[in-house]
């Protein structure tokens, strides 16, 4: 059985929120505001997420990226993990912003995570620290070292770019690529931050991060599937590491979406600016059977919107921020 949408698209890529909790602020996505995190009762439980992970399975789901808030503060990821793969998912990968990665990637590892993604959006400490309202900068570099030395290599390194902050450090990413041999990663800030300070000319285009870039060390785009958000390129003067390059505000990829997600509280969001969530919760703690899932699950992807629709005139931000999204 497989999930398509109604203008043909497959889903084949779920990205699960094992939390809403985090223990960075960035300001691109958290409020500076005191914790406003959901109830425990609110979130779903391990044993619930395992039967929808097995459901999105049977439904032609390949890949399963576990995200959150922060996913490595929520005790039991691991075991959460090995479920995936003992399930049989094809691709096991994570978000994270690091912190925690230096004690925990070897369990992740062995647990049978193959693919990891980790935030730093600046490399210099004082500016990471005021981007993230942390005073956590070396345990974020510690983090991506273990990473390089494990199974897990390279990282994807994922920086987002707010204009103004930190995209004057375009170039020394670009080394930061070379010299650690890691994929680099640029996003385009979109309007999912809970303070709404998001607007157009905070964001850094994608082609101007490559002109950037190629201006210094010529790139060679690689080839991409349909369906991956990022481009990819590699320097043409074949030093190691990659850069890749995500522009959902400037050269939107909705045309080739094949992702849906499940927030921390259950509920499915068909795209990131979903103007409303699907409660599958409720379904599942009234005592839902599999196939009632199944056909709910069905009928929520056939309604997956066509676009974002950033760009129209008459877009509003939806009323949920990345940290209770799920990125
Ligand atoms: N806490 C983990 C982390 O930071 O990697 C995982 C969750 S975080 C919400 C997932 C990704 O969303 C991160 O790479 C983060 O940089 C990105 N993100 C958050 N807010 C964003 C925004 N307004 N625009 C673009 N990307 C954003
Ligand atoms: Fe937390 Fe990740 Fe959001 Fe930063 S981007 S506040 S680390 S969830």
């Amino acid at each position: 059985m497989a999930l398509h949408d109604k203008f043909g698209r497959q889903i084949t890529d779920l990205r699960i929120s094992v939390t809403d909790r985090c223990n960075f602020r960035c300001v691109y996505c958290r409020s500076a505001d005191p914790e406003n995190y959901r109830a425990k009762d609110e979130i779903l439980s391990w044993p619930e997420l395992y039967r929808l992970a097995g459901i999105f399975k049977t439904l032609g789901v390949r890949k399963m990226r576990v995200t959150g808030g922060e996913p490595l503060v929520r005790p039991g990821v691991e075991e959460f993990i090995s479920h995936l793969r003992d399930l049989g998912v094809e691709d096991i990968s994570m978000t994270t912003n690091g912190h925690l990665l230096s004690e925990r990637c070897a369990r992740l590892v062995s647990a049978g995570l193959q693919r990891i993604n980790i935030s730093l959006d600046s490399l210099d400490a004082a500016k990471f620290e005021r981007i993230t309202r942390t005073k956590l900068f070396a345990s974020v570099m510690n983090g991506i070292d273990v990473v390089q030395a494990s199974a897990l290599a390279p990282a994807k390194i994922n920086a987002v770019l707010v204009r103004g902050i930190n995209d004057n450090e375009v170039q020394d990413f670009a080394v930061f690529a070379r010299e650690r041999d890691v994929v680099m990663r640029f996003i385009e800030f979109m309007p999912l931050d809970a303070d709404h300070h998001w607007n157009r000319s905070l964001v850094v285009p994608a082609a101007e991060v490559h002109r950037r870039i190629h201006a210094r060390w010529p790139l060679e785009e690689i080839p991409h599937h349909y369906s991956e958000t990022a481009r990819k390129y590699r320097f043409a003067d074949g030093a190691p590491g990659e850069i890749g390059l995500i522009a959902p505000v400037t050269q939107p990829f909705c045309g080739h979406c094949s992702r849906i997600r499940l927030t921390a509280d259950g509920k499915i969001r068909t795209c990131l600016f979903s103007k409303e969530d699907h409660d599958l919760r409720s379904l599942l703690r009234e005592g839902a059977g599999d196939e009632d899932l199944v056909t709910y699950i069905t009928s929520v992807v056939m309604e997956k919107e066509e676009g974002h629709r950033i760009n129209e005139k008459d877009f509003h931000p939806p009323n949920r921020s990345m940290v209770f999204i799920g990125g």
